[in-house]
């Protein structure tokens, strides 16, 4: 596997692969691999002939008082986790590489930013919607892997690569979870031993929205499933509810009444300092 931090190197060898008439798989990341991020890694692998990594921390995508500084990082051992999937390039570019102090485009996109996580951390998806836009143009890949864990970003994303016509498919990969049903995350190694117990409730939470929508034979009032959800994270002191709402799962717009088309997407604080998102279809 080849490791590579400048932008040059890594558009000279996607120039190459190109011109071999060799397809390239992306996979952009923030490190500290997991079995979510191997998913994406091995989807890459499966379908395309060349699979670029990418590892960087985008500060662009932090606000003012977010983890920037304490996002978890371990080089050496994700270097290992992505030459054991078969990665053939690891991207991974200082800041500066990246921002030149003379950078000063920003590519910004309207409605799907808005709501959800778009209302608690401004100026996020413009970091996102920057940092992919770069990568798209570094790395030139047919195909681009994201994970459905980040159904807001997965969905910015598409409207990004359509209004921009990059010639590229994006494939979105089911969210992978651990045995009790929390979804696999970076931030997740921020929990103790008791929050990572209760952190379990976004899961089961899930868990019961689709039974109370089965029970209701297809569709119900959103704010029903709202509560439930709601009253499930907040039942533990230590957890704080960010958002719970009842989407479209293309539109990302709110729905009044939950069904087969309905996304619930929730965010919550544990102990005010971890910020976990979990979502999943109704259907
Ligand atoms: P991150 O390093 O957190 O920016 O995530 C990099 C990519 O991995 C994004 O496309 C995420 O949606 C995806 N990802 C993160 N966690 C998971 C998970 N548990 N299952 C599937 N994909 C994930």
């Amino acid at each position: 596997m080849r490791i590579v931090r400048t932008t040059k190197e890594l558009q000279q060898q996607a120039n190459q692969w190109r011109s071999n008439g060799l397809t390239i798989g992306l996979v952009p990341t923030m490190g500290f691999f997991h079995e979510g991020h191997l998913s994406l890694m091995r989807e890459a692998r499966r379908k395309c002939d060349r699979v670029i990594t990418t590892l960087f921390v985008n500060p662009m995508q932090f606000g003012p008082n977010e983890d920037l500084d304490s996002y978890p990082r371990s080089f050496e051992r994700d270097q290992q986790m992505a030459e054991g999937e078969g990665v053939d390039l690891l991207f991974c570019p200082d800041p500066s590489e990246m921002y030149g102090e003379q950078f000063q485009t920003k590519i910004s996109l309207d409605k799907v930013s808005q709501g959800l996580c778009g209302a608690d951390r401004p100026g996020h998806f413009d970091g996102v919607a920057t940092v992919v836009t770069k990568l798209f143009n570094l790395a030139k890949p047919h195909k681009a892997v994201f994970g459905q864990k980040d159904f807001q970003q997965l969905a910015l994303i598409r409207q990004l690569v359509a209004d921009l016509n990059f010639d590229i498919e994006i494939i979105g990969h089911p969210i992978v979870r651990e045995e009790d049903g929390l979804a696999m995350s970076s931030r997740n190694k921020y929990l103790d031993a008791n929050e990572r117990k209760i952190a379990v409730c976004l899961s089961q939470a899930i868990g019961q929205a689709k039974k109370m929508l089965a029970d209701a034979g297809g569709s119900l009032p959103a704010q029903e499933i709202i509560t439930m959800a709601e009253s499930m994270i907040e039942q533990h002191p230590e957890c704080s509810v960010e958002y719970v709402s009842i989407v479209h799962q293309s539109t990302l717009r709110p729905m009044e009444i939950a069904d087969g088309e309905s996304v619930l997407a929730m965010a919550m604080k544990v102990n005010n300092k971890v910020r976990l998102i979990d979502n999943s279809p109704l259907c």
